[in-house]
């Protein structure tokens, strides 16, 4: 089976099994992700939004639209990385995702990070942060690259939070900036002879 055909089991699985059945009644997508299945880095986010859920696509809204801005300052585009949510249907009138909806969602986003096996996992803001690195404050540990497990997580502040915040935006900015060195660097740990070698 190819990566996509696999991810389209999980979105198949989800919806055979029913999950967070009240939010899938008032959405209009089940919202999987987007872009690259073969890509190095993931994103995480929230929960889809309005503009998501009518599209069906994460990220094409305004915090898309500055998150597209600060991949190309860095020389990337979305087809060159995988981006999806923690939570996959959007929340009515776009609360926050409750504890029971991100916990019900976990097992299916780690599957799709199985699929992927990319170098980085990007968490946008503290939703899905805290699943990868619980107890952590993203006001401390914001553009801090940490290993855990196979996965090294680069926690950074949420788009649409930075968006109208001048302050919060130019350290979003910093902070992707340090992406390509992160994955340099990943990379080359990657290459280092093993004890097996
Ligand atoms: N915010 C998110 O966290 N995810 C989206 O898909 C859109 C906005």
């Amino acid at each position: 089976m190819t990566k996509q055909q696999l991810l389209d089991q999980i979105e198949a699985d989800i919806l055979d099994k029913d999950v967070c059945p009240d939010l899938a009644k008032s959405a209009n997508s089940l919202v999987m992700g987007d872009g690259n299945p073969d890509a190095d880095i993931v994103f995480i986010g929230e929960a889809p939004g309005k503009n998501e859920d009518e599209q069906g696509k994460p990220f094409v809204g305004a915090a898309g639209k500055f998150l597209n801005e600060m991949l190309a300052s860095i020389g990337m585009q979305r087809q060159d990385i995988y981006i999806t949510n923690i939570v996959k249907y959007r929340p009515p009138n776009n609360r926050d995702p409750l504890p029971d909806e991100k916990e019900a969602f976990w097992p299916y986003l780690l599957r799709q990070l199985k699929v992927i096996e990319p170098k980085v996992v990007i968490t946008l803001g503290r939703h899905s942060m805290e699943y990868f690195l619980p107890g952590a404050k993203i006001s401390e540990v914001h553009g801090e690259p940490k290993r855990r497990g196979d996965l090294v997580i680069l926690p950074l502040f949420h788009p649409a939070a930075a968006l109208y915040n001048g302050g919060m935006r130019a350290t979003l900015m910093e902070d992707f900036m340090k992406i390509p060195k992160i994955i340099e660097l990943v990379e080359s740990k990657g290459k280092e002879p093993t004890n097996h070698e």
